[in-house]
């Protein structure tokens, strides 16, 4: 049999609380298992702790997964070895080792827990042996007890059980956990940020993205790939589906007042995702508006596009600052795909001197009399759907 490597995975208490528990622990498990699924993923529930096993050869893999899966706070490699002295020593040392390799490690402590009371040594005494055999090897390291650079945990159970530095993870609630969204996604900085921070809350996620080729390039929409690929490494995979959008750009710059055109075109694309959303049962919309950040995100524009989706659209960036925003896109890796200099298609048409504050009753009409369902329902009928891998080359 190949040989395995543990994690010790450390949930979000608020889960692990209450009637609800057994659900979200079970999306957890899908998730690991979907995407670790080469490496033969095993999860484990012992005394209310998680943990995961894999193949050897999945470590790399598992630790750059169990780094961005949400319902975890952090993870720590685990070691299970015998229930001897020696083998606790040994343990901890290689435990030291990586960590004194891994990051800066000046102090350290020893924590010990026997639930086996059969085991000749009380947890007192296998934290001062354990402690002073670390101390031994590595004479640079020194035992500090409050806050240390590494705490050694050891577990006496049916095997013993020994755990170190421990790494972070995003934080959130499981993948799954809240069903799914669509999230409405262009190459910009705000919506792959909005769309991290609804995953993070369990949703999982597809992505559609309007492009109005010939007038948007290729390479706009590679770029929302790529955003879109961010994005999977934190969910497993993610679909994007790519909506042409041209005809109801001309459509709207044919018949509709100027200073309308952003508008009705921000109201076609909520109608659009909404039909999209219902086809591919997806029960919310995301988008990465922020109050006031531009004329369409007024709390009158928004008034009006909100009016084109009877499913709830979700705008988790809406009492954010610009620095806020580019802050969290930076953190997620996807500031710089962002600011490449593609032009998208709201940029292209959008009015020259928008409306900023619409009449409610005035703008509807507008928008009724040009008509453009027919126009959407082709599009939706000339959805394609592109499945993106995670990124990481593992
Ligand atoms: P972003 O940085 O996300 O592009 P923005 O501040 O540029 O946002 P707008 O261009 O008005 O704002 O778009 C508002 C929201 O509408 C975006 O956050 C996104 O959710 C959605 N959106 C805009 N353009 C597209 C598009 N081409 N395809 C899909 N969704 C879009
Ligand atoms: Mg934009």
């Amino acid at each position: 049999m190949a040989e395995r490597q543990l994690y010790l995975l450390k949930s979000g208490e608020i889960w692990l609380k209450g009637g609800n528990r057994p659900f979200f622990e079970r999306m957890l498990r899908r998730h690991l298992h979907k995407t670790l699924k080469p490496y033969r993923p095993k999860i484990l529930m012992q005394k209310g702790r998680f943990f995961l096993a894999v193949d050897s050869g999945g470590t790399a893999a598992a630790e750059q997964t169990l780094a961005k899966t949400f319902g975890l706070v952090g993870y720590s490699r685990a070691y299970a070895t015998e229930k001897t002295l020696d083998a606790l020593i040994e343990t901890a040392r290689e435990i030291c080792r990586e960590a004194v390799n891994s990051r800066r490690t000046a102090t350290f402590k020893v924590e010990s827990r026997r639930s086996d009371k059969s085991f000749p040594l009380n947890s007192y005494q296998i934290s001062s042996k354990v402690g002073a055999a670390v101390s031994e090897a590595f004479p640079d390291l020194s035992v500090q007890m409050k806050d240390p650079d590494l705490v050694i945990s050891v577990e006496i159970r049916d095997r013993a059980y020994l755990y170190g530095l421990t790494y972070p993870s995003p934080g959130g609630l499981p993948t799954g956990s809240a069903g799914k969204g669509l999230l409405m996604l262009s190459g910009g900085i705000d919506s792959p940020a909005a769309g991290y921070m609804m995953a993070k809350r369990g949703l999982v996620i597809e992505a559609v993205y309007f492009h109005a080729y010939p007038f948007t390039s290729q390479e706009a929409q590679e770029k929302v790939e790529t955003l879109a690929g961010k994005l999977a490494s934190y969910l497993g995979s993610i679909r994007l589906w790519v909506i042409p959008f041209t005809d109801a750009q001309l459509h709207i710059r044919n018949h509709a007042p100027e200073q309308e055109h952003t508008l009705h075109m921000r109201y076609a694309m909520v109608r659009l995702s909404e039909m999209l959303a219902r086809k591919i049962r997806a029960s919310c919309l995301i988008t990465g508006e922020a109050l006031s950040q531009v004329a369409s995100q007024t709390v009158e524009s928004l008034g009006f596009t909100d009016g084109a989706s009877a499913l709830p659209v979700f705008r988790p960036l809406i009492g954010l600052d610009k620095e806020d925003i580019i802050a969290l896109a930076r953190q997620i890796d996807t500031y710089d795909t962002s600011i490449l200099p593609y032009d998208d298609c709201c940029t292209v048409f959008s009015s020259k001197h928008p409306l900023v504050k619409p009449d409610r009753e005035l703008i509807q009409k507008s928008y009724d009399s040009l008509n453009l369902e027919g126009v959407l329902l082709d599009a939706l009928k000339q959805a394609q759907m592109i499945r993106l891998p995670r990124q990481e080359p593992f």
